[in-house]
Order: C-alpha cells, then structure tokens, then sequence
C-alpha cells in the first residue's frame, strides 16, 4: 500500500537503528509526544533498538487520558437524564470516572451511543428533534476542527437540541508544563504529526527557542519514528535546537488554515485540568460566548460537579514522562484493561495498555 508499506519496511528501520547507534555519544531523554506513537515504539518492539544512552519517555497525547475525572463524572451525570441521548468516541465509554463509567450506565439504561464523528450526532438531532443530543468532545487539535465544524453547522441550521461537553486540549502548552517542570528530564521532543497538520509547526518554534531543546515533527510509522528519532539525536549531539519537519508529506509550517480559520471563529483558549497534571494555563478550548447555548455543561447545570482524583493511579507522572507504566504498584495487578484504575489502561492511544498489551517491562 502505498504511503504505508514503505514506512513499515524492516530493513529501513534496522538501517535507521544503525545510523542512530553510530550517532549517540552521551545519554539522551526524548519524548514522543503522541500516545499513537507510543503504542508503534512498543509495538514494533522499536524502543528495543536504541543503544542503553538513549531513554524514550511518553508524552501526554493521549486525549482520553488526560480528560479529567470530573468531566467524565459531568458527562455520566448528563447521559443519566431519561431525555438525553448521549455520544461519544467509542473509547470514552470504558474510562472509570469517580464511580462508574459511561458504559455501565448504558448497561443500567441510559441512552448512550458511540459515534465516529461530531457530524453524526448532528444527524441524530436532526432526527430527534424532541431529545437533546450531546457530544461527548475531547481530543487535542487533530479532533477539535470536526467539533468546531459541528456547532458552526448546528448555529447556522438553528438546531436547539444539539450541545457539546467541551474538554479540548492543545499540545503546545502542555509542551511548556512538561519543560517547565522542575522534575523535567526531556531533552528533546518528537511531535505529532496530525497535530501538526492542522496546525503547522510555527507554533513550536518560540517553545524550541525558549527551552533550547529540539523539535522533529514525526509521522506514525516504525520508519518515520525511527527517522524523527535520528533527526533528534543528530540535532542534540550537535547542540542545536528549533524545529525539523520529518513528516512533509503531510505537514508544512503553515498547517491547514481554513480548519485554523474555523476553530478560532467557534472556541477561544481557556484554562484547562488535565487527569493526574492539574490545571495547564491557556491549553483548551472553550465555546466562545456567540456559540454558548451549545456548551452542554452550562445548559444541563453539570459545571459545578468536581472530582478527586485516585491517589493510587500514576498516570500524570506517566504523561509528563517522569514515571513508566511498569513503575506503577497496579500496573498489571489491581490495573488491567478488564479492570481499570485509570484512563491510560483503557486507552487505544493509553501507555500503561501499550505496556500491558505488548508485555512489555523495559
Ligand atoms: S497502571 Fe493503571 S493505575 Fe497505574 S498508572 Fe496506569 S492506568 Fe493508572
């Protein structure tokens, strides 16, 4: 297939391992910011290829895991209600909040559906014009264009029965949490290629700047990590910083500024928690006031509900690369992808099931 066969090559990755053990000289920590990425590095067994020097740590891009507690505790609270019909991303629906998840309350009777796309549950309030429907919408930049596509559709359309609970979260302030720590080891960061093609990579380039580290914008194949990989390394021995785009085929400076266009017409920055982090100055998005009457939050009175979080799960220190998902005492114990403790075990995108799945220890 092209675009994807060639980017799974196994002689091109052993040839990359090569170039990449005769470019490390010292020790080095890099993050890949994706948790997509993550599961190709433990899935293809890639992280088993860097020399000892080399430490790869996981970043927070995994959107279901770091939406907080208390908004799926909201959303459970909104799909309760007997008129609702409440959707979602399929992988929402088993992530444990305070004390139940979305799914056991379908099981108990509540009418909830998952969804692939924002623009279906637009559909579902065209034909149910008497139900409320809500979308469940999380995710970083790569998701929030469809959202914002959704509401803009539903304010031109008139439609009173369609709302949103909003939990969107951008990468590049969660970038600066992570830099800004004082426990920070992360010397160098491979971004998310599909971030990055909404978005461009201009906005990384103050972050390089600031922070001194090196940005490679990497795609999702064993290759092209393996190649971001390299880039990365090279750039840290030579001491250099800013930003390289490994990902071209898909991703310029710029991004696709239309979809830009539309997310600053519909959500404006807010200040948003993130699971097991804590609140990150300036790194969601919230419904500007011209589209408010679509934030379900405010228009099922469920903003006032808060959450604490598990002291036993060490999923934040897992998201900003401080901890490994084996370093957790419930890893594989009391926390399985059967039996969750916490929303990185559930996760498609999740590093403790990347771990769990691929049984891996390193
Ligand atoms: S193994 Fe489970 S409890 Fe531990 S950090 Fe991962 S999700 Fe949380």
């Amino acid at each position: 297939m092209r675009f994807v066969d060639e980017f799974r090559n196994e002689a091109d990755v052993q040839a990359l391992a090569q170039a990449i053990g005769g470019v490390v000289t010292r020790p080095w920590t890099l993050m890949e910011i994706c948790g997509g990425q993550t599961h190709t590095l433990i899935k293809y067994g890639l992280d088993r290829l860097f020399p000892e020097q080399v430490t790869l740590v996981h970043g927070p891009g995994c959107p279901v895991c770091v939406t907080p507690l208390e908004l799926i505790d909201r959303a459970i609270a909104i799909a309760r209600r007997s008129e609702v019909i409440f959707t979602s991303f399929g992988d929402m629906l088993r992530v444990p909040g305070s004390s139940t998840d979305l799914l056991s309350v379908k099981a108990q009777g509540a009418d909830v559906r998952m969804l692939y796309s924002p623009l279906d549950a637009l559909k579902l309030a065209r034909a149910n014009p008497d139900r409320p429907v809500v979308f469940f919408a999380v995710g970083f930049e790569t998701t929030a264009p469809a959202n914002a596509m959704a509401v803009w559709q539903a304010e031109k359309e008139g439609l009173e029965n369609f709302s949103i609970l909003c939990s969107h979260v951008l990468v590049p302030p969660a970038m600066e949490a992570v830099l800004g720590s004082p426990h920070n080891r992360v010397q160098g960061f491979l971004a998310a290629g599909h971030v990055c093609a909404v978005m461009g990579y201009h906005e990384y380039l103050p972050i390089a700047e600031k922070y001194r580290v090196p940005v490679v914008v990497t795609g999702f194949e064993p290759v092209d990590l393996m190649q971001g990989a390299h880039m990365l390394l090279q750039a840290l021995e030579e001491g250099r910083h800013g930003v390289e785009n490994q990902y071209a085929r898909v991703v310029s400076r710029e991004g696709n500024v239309p979809a830009q266009r539309l997310l600053r017409e519909v959500f404006e920055p807010c200040d948003r928690p993130w699971r097991g982090i804590g609140v990150i100055p300036q790194s969601g998005y919230a419904l500007r006031p011209k589209y408010a009457r679509f934030d379900a939050g405010k228009r099922f009175d469920v903003d006032g509900i808060t959450a604490t979080e598990p002291a036993e799960c060490i999923a934040g220190q897992i998201l900003q690369g401080l901890k490994k998902p084996h370093e957790c005492t419930a890893f594989g114990g009391r926390c399985t992808p059967e039996h969750p403790l916490g929303a990185p075990m559930v996760s498609s995108e999740g590093a403790c099931a990347a771990y769990y799945h691929y049984a891996r220890v390193r």
